[in-house]
């Protein structure tokens, strides 16, 4: 599947691996496979689910983000670690504030990791 604006991340190309390794690859990006499925087989106004038991990967999770802007279809993606809940673009783990490839540019993704940051409070001088 093709998305516009989507940009693979370099670092999953596939170079030079074996077939063992590329079935791995493929077994673990599975969720794109799943997503692409669901999205083919489920009902516009119903959410995509996929559960997957390692972690999504960077590259899948931009590709996600991408395909709810997308199609504008809500995707949610329970990991190993937690629940990634996709729409129009965004995800609801906030990419955990340190994507470092994020390829919108959007202020008030910035103000969310700034609140967690946990910056400078307004304090009364009592
Ligand atoms: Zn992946
Ligand atoms: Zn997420």
């Amino acid at each position: 599947m093709e998305i516009e604006g989507y940009i693979p991340d370099k670092s999953f190309v596939l170079q030079n691996v074996d077939e063992e390794e590329k079935k791995q690859i493929l077994y673990e990006h599975s969720e794109k496979l799943a997503i692409a499925f669901g999205h083919a087989n489920i009902p516009p106004s119903m959410p995509i689910r996929v559960i997957k038991n390692l972690r999504v990967c960077g590259d899948c999770h931009n590709w996600t983000k991408f395909f709810s802007k997308m199609t504008r279809r809500e995707v949610i993606v329970r990991d190993g670690r937690r629940f990634h809940h996709f729409i129009d673009g965004y995800c609801s783990c906030k990419d955990y504030c340190k994507n470092s490839h994020t390829l919108h540019t959007d202020e008030e993704e910035a103000h969310i990791c700034d609140k967690t940051k946990g910056g400078p409070k307004k304090t009364n001088a009592n």
